[in-house]
């Protein structure tokens, strides 16, 4: 068993950051210098879901600018309440896929775990900002019930932490999950989706360095960062440690208007990922999650932005520009037309 200690780059405690985050709009729009009358017209979507920004994350936000591509992935704004033709609550029907509560088997190999229903960042574009999460999140009293499901689905090699955001729960709930799922000889791969080391790279500790790298499981972390200014420093040692403890770094992005609409940024993007140990995977239409359409880029567009990524990048940093379609066995993959 390989024990290791705190990394030298890790002065904050992760819990403290998290439970420190920004929740209330009024406290936000005073610390980023926001002009105050903005703030009313967004107040409706923040009462459907609720604004949250960890503290790590905030420092990145350039001050007084309501247009500063990190900030609009969490404020929330009056287009949230509209209600656009296409644009639903469950828009990868989800819900039907739901064999137990917190446990998804969308796909033949693969299932998904929902370990929490909290996140470290609320993002206003999130396809599950409607999920039922009250109802649909693992117990630690029902880990026993994923090992049944398991050995009863040899077909599963491969178990995924998604969310909510599995990285904010504890190491010693993570570790208890990791030590029921080793116990299922079919299950080869543990892939965890996570947010949280992009607007928290803290959380990278001594204890979940311990738990992933003596896991017997491959494993694979992908991040979820939209914009290269998510990224610093502080992220990039939270990396290189991931990488020392051998787990596998890829990342997924998801096309946003106003963020990432951009054919430099994504390239900057992908200069950045790869900067930090990080090969980019997927790039995402946006899901038609009701709440969120002021985000859409048409696929168009996103073919257009495609092109210019083909154009100044190594084909190994070019990410698959995909969309999910509810009932599909796996992504889509979109067509781009390149001559
Ligand atoms: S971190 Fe992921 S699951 Fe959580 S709100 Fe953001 S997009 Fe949704």
């Amino acid at each position: 068993m390989i024990t290791r200690t705190a990394p030298s780059w890790h002065t904050e405690d992760w819990q403290i950051l998290l439970s420190g985050s920004i929740r209330c709009p009024e406290a936000l729009w005073k610390r980023l210098e926001l002009p105050l009358d903005s703030l009313p017209a967004g107040l409706k979507g923040h009462q459907a879901f609720p604004l949250r920004v960890p503290e790590p994350y905030l420092d990145k936000i350039l001050p007084g600018r309501l247009d500063d591509p990190l900030l609009r992935q969490v404020i929330p704004v009056a287009a949230e309440t509209d209600q656009v033709a296409g644009y639903v609550a469950d828009p990868l029907g989800e819900l039907g896929s739901n064999p137990q509560s917190g446990l998804l088997h969308k796909y033949h190999s693969r299932v998904l775990l929902v370990l929490s229903g909290a996140c470290a960042i609320n993002c206003r574009y999130c396809f599950r900002r409607h999920f039922p999460y009250e109802d649909n999140r693992l117990s630690t009293a029902e880990f026993a019930q994923v090992e049944t499901y398991l050995r009863e689905h040899p077909e599963v090699n491969e178990v995924i932490l998604s969310g909510g955001d599995p990285l904010v729960v504890s190491n010693a709930r993570l570790a208890n999950l990791l030590n029921i799922i080793e116990k299922v000889p079919t299950v080869r791969r543990l892939r965890i989706h996570t947010r949280v080391p992009v607007v928290i790279p803290q959380r990278i500790d001594a204890g979940l360095l311990e738990i992933l790298g003596n896991t017997r499981l491959d494993t694979v972390l992908v991040t979820h960062s939209n914009h290269p200014r998510e990224l610093d420093s502080v992220f990039d040692a939270a990396m290189g440690a991931l990488r020392q403890a051998g787990v596998h770094l890829l990342n997924q992005a998801v096309l946003l208007r106003g963020v990432n609409d951009d054919g430099q940024v994504l390239v900057a993007l992908s200069e950045r990922l790869f900067h930090s140990g990080i090969l980019p995977y997927y790039l995402h239409l946006l899901d038609p999650v009701a709440g969120a359409h002021h985000f859409d880029v048409p696929e168009a567009e996103a073919r257009a932005l495609m092109a210019h990524l083909h154009r100044y990048l190594p084909g190994f940093l070019i990410p698959r520009l995909v969309r999910e379609i509810s009932g599909k066995p796996g992504k889509t993959l979109i067509d781009l037309h390149l001559s």
